[in-house]
């Protein structure tokens, strides 16, 4: 290490160490945090950088000196600049093509941590957790987003139960975000359209090794309705959307370009960033002189495509008049008209009565792509056969490589104690293989069930805790205040649901039928709590009754007490939740959840899934690793599938789940449901983590897009 890195001062270590979100994934240097602060750490949202301008040098040095920190600071200091600096990675040995350019991953969403919300949920953690998996590979990879500095809003519950919406101003200066800039002043882009131009500045965050850029439209050059153009995820009407995702997938491959960055492949995370090939063949029929066909081709052959979205109306569509003005001038440069132009976004180009379909823009304009479950690539091969109308259904050129999520992340750190101990020395770095979780079978139950034990007690306290802030600024009764200090029983059998309050995720199912429910919730010697959280978007009316008919069922006997909903659901509450809860309960409408995530990192931490067989569920349950809600079937009546599921859920509750939980022996364990725990870990943990998940798009996408191997281009227009 250099000497100049010996004379940072501590105030410096630790500002260098808060602005890259490596941090936030390391337990020790974010317990270093924590030390300095705890409740400003916990006011200010987790976020070092807000934290760190509470102090000068000076005092900083003397809390330090309190705190006993220098040489765990030093230490980490150190680590931290190891990880950056490795130069021998999982990367560099099985992708070592991407060394000549990188993987450009772009995505409208990313949740990285609780202090930057720009995601809206799955999409944007599984977008989060990619970058951190990319990182700990050392993938060569740098990803391409946007800054909404209104961000994803942060959600407020009324005393009628009703969903309010606020949006916080987020300060890039308070978030560890920079500038992008050269010689003469921020870096700007521009991206024409038929009625001006859009300019956007780049802001960069470092995600360990890998540089997130964000593209952010408030800059003086635009008129003031463009000022506002990124200010919120999923905002707006269709013109909004069309213009951030022109500025997403064409602004953010200019940004690029200004960078000096020349990626070998494009990846498109849903199909929001559709445009970002367009952008390429147009540099490169400008650069290197090529005809369009040409061009075309040779990007599609460095193009990967991820579909997240089973139902055919969740796919972005355009119609002719908002393509006509934002993509109009782009089209001119590649020699295409409007009839041209609409053709590559219609399933059949002759048809004039399509729309123009993002996600068939991103089919016919890449080489590989991929659902994000088993399941949801039999989905998708269905959904889109169209487009290949000469090829059978299982010939379609759509494959799947199931999510996962990032163990560093979303493990508790007492439960990673337990990793420590059981699995060999270096797990941490080989999470993504089978034969390092099979050690886990040795723990012995007692120690497993003490440590599940312990989160759980910690979050029902934090539950209370939230609950109890919350019921004071809803204004609520002191009395009710007072109770909800004391709720939930750590004896109970604690179900958590928590996700985006989406109505085909039935938030409400487990309602189906209250006088059971209630029975079941009342029972003296096998009791059952609850704690549901999530937003609905704000456009969703459904959504927030679902909400409020939860909401309402809290105040009622014999819930009162036992069923919660906490609001304002995030990356910080989910993983309270995830760590905590004995059952994760996942009843969507099958299959419209292509993947689900949120139960992959209660396995992680010893909780037991009950899931309808959908998106990873459908691979991963194998009748000894949690529980399943229905048989694999769906109904093409909404209402009979409903009903059914509601009974199946009920009926797996009463005969399976409960009776295991409560079945004890001699020293109060469950055995049985001891040794699911320990299954679930052993089968599941390998599978569904995000450093399997980026290998699996290194070997069977990016390194065949960057040319490293032959493999046929399967989807050209
Ligand atoms: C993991 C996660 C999700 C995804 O949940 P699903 O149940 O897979 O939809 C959504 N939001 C947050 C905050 C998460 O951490």
């Amino acid at each position: 290490m250099s000497e100049k890195v010996a004379q940072l001062s501590i105030h410096e270590k630790l500002s260098k160490l808060a602005a890259n979100l490596w941090w936030s994934w390391d337990p020790e240097v974010t317990e270093l945090f924590r030390l300095i602060d705890r409740e400003l750490f916990d006011r200010f949202n987790h976020n070092p950088v807000l934290l760190l301008k509470e102090y000068t040098p000076e005092r900083l040095e003397e809390r330090v000196r309190e705190g006993v920190l220098h040489s765990r600071i030093h230490w980490a200091f150190r680590r931290f600049r190891e990880y950056a600096e490795a130069s021998t990675t999982w990367g560099s040995t099985h992708a070592a093509i991407l060394g000549q350019g990188p993987v450009a991953y772009f995505s409208a969403e990313f949740g990285l941590h609780e202090s930057l919300p720009i995601y809206s949920g799955g999409l944007g953690v599984l977008a989060g957790d990619h970058l951190k998996s990319a990182s700990d590979l050392g993938l060569p990879l740098v990803a391409v987003g946007l800054f909404y500095h209104e961000g994803y809003f942060s959600q407020a519950i009324d005393s009628a139960g009703w969903q309010k919406e606020a949006y916080p101003r987020l300060s890039p200066a308070s978030l560890p975000l920079s500038v992008v800039e050269n010689a003469s002043g921020p870096v700007l882009i521009s991206v024409e359209t038929r009625r001006g131009s859009i300019h956007a500045r780049i802001l960069k965050l470092a995600v360990g090794r890998i540089d997130l850029y964000l593209l952010d439209a408030d800059v003086p050059q635009n008129s003031p309705e463009d000022r506002h153009l990124t200010a919120r995820l999923y905002g707006g009407d269709q013109r909004t959307r069309i213009r951030q995702e022109l500025l997403l997938g064409v602004g953010g491959v200019k940004a690029l370009k200004a960078l000096g960055i020349l990626p070998n492949v494009i990846h498109m995370n849903e199909g929001h960033s559709a445009f970002a090939p367009l952008e390429v063949i147009r540099q490169r029929m400008q650069d290197d002189g090529l005809p369009f066909d040409r061009a075309l081709r040779d990007t599609a052959a460095q193009c990967v495509f991820t579909t997240h979205t089973p139902v055919p109306a969740g796919h972005d569509r355009f119609d002719e008049s908002l393509i006509e003005e934002h993509l109009g001038p782009l089209g001119d440069s590649l020699g295409l008209g409007t009839h041209g132009l609409m053709g590559l976004g219609r399933v059949d180009p002759q048809h004039h009565g399509e729309t123009f379909c993002m996600t068939v823009l991103a089919l016919k304009l890449c080489r590989i792509a991929n659902g994000v479950s088993s399941l949801h690539g039999v989905v998708s091969r269905e959904m889109w056969a169209s487009l290949w109308p000469w090829r059978s259904v299982e010939e379609i050129p759509i494959g799947h490589i199931t999510n996962g999520v990032h163990v560093p992340t979303w493990l508790a750190a007492q439960m990673r104690v337990l990793y420590d101990r059981v699995l060999p020395e270096n797990w941490y770095q080989r999470t993504g293989e089978p034969d390092v979780w099979r050690s886990f079978e040795t723990i012995t139950p007692g120690e497993l069930w003490e440590v599940h034990s312990a989160l759980k007690n910690r979050l029902i306290a934090y539950a209370r805790l939230e609950a109890t802030e919350q019921a004071k600024r809803r204004g609520e009764d002191p009395s009710v205040v007072a109770a909800m200090e004391m709720m939930f029983d750590p004896r109970a059998l604690t179900i958590g649901f928590a996700r985006r309050f989406a109505p085909y995720k039935r938030a409400d199912l487990i309602l189906k039928d209250l006088d059971f429910l209630a029975k079941l919730i009342a029972s003296t010697d096998r009791p059952l709590q609850f704690i549901f959280a999530g937003k609905a978007h704000p456009a969703d009316e459904r959504g927030k009754q679902i909400l409020q008919q939860i909401f309402r069922l809290t105040r009622e006997e014999p819930f009162r007490g036992r069923v919660l909903i906490l609001e304002n659901y995030n990356i910080d509450m989910g993983r309270q939740l995830v760590q905590g809860v004995d059952v994760w309960l996942n009843n969507p409408r099958r299959p419209l959840e292509a993947s689900g995530t949120s139960g992959q990192k209660v396995v992680l931490n010893g909780g037991l899934n009950c899931s309808v067989l959908d998106g990873w569920w459908a691979e991963a349950y194998d009748g000894k690793n949690g529980f399943a809600i229905g048989t694999g079937r769906t109904h093409s009546n909404q209402e009979i599938q409903d009903s059914r599921d509601g009974e199946d859920l009920y009926r797996v509750l009463t005969e399976e789940v409960i009776p295991l939980y409560f079945d004890r022996d001699r020293d109060d364990l469950p055995q049985q449901w001891i040794s699911r725990m320990k299954r679930a870990i052993r089968t599941l943990g390998w599978r569904f983590n995000a450093d399997r998940m980026v290998m699996d798009y290194a070997t069977h996408a990016y390194v065949p897009a960057a040319g490293g191997l032959s493999c046929s281009i399967v989807s050209m227009p």
